[in-house]
């Protein structure tokens, strides 16, 4: 995939780990961000997948590992799907 910003560099899946961005008007810090850079400008394009992502960090939804929303409970979270529990930070 060439570059569409100088047409010249090729775009390269970049993996990047504490990534800092905004989301919503909000800085978010990405764990682990899957982007794509270009080698030649340094042009960085974000994936449709990857803002759904970075839209639930913005939002401070927990998200369980199975992809189901976390509900709050007193001082944990716990998944409606697998009952996985996670307790708060
Ligand atoms: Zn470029
Ligand atoms: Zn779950």
């Amino acid at each position: 995939m060439k570059c569409s910003h100088c047409s010249k560099g090729t775009m390269k899946k970049t993996t990047i780990d504490n990534y800092k961005t905004k989301m919503n008007g909000k800085d978010i810090i990405v764990p682990t961000a899957h982007i794509k850079v270009c080698d030649s400008c340094g042009y960085e394009v974000y994936p449709a997948k990857e803002l759904k992502i970075w839209e639930n960090i913005a939002s401070e939804r927990k998200y369980c590992q199975c992809g189901y929303e976390m509900m709050e409970r007193n001082k944990e979270y716990i998944c409606s799907k697998c009952y996985n529990v996670v307790k708060k930070d």
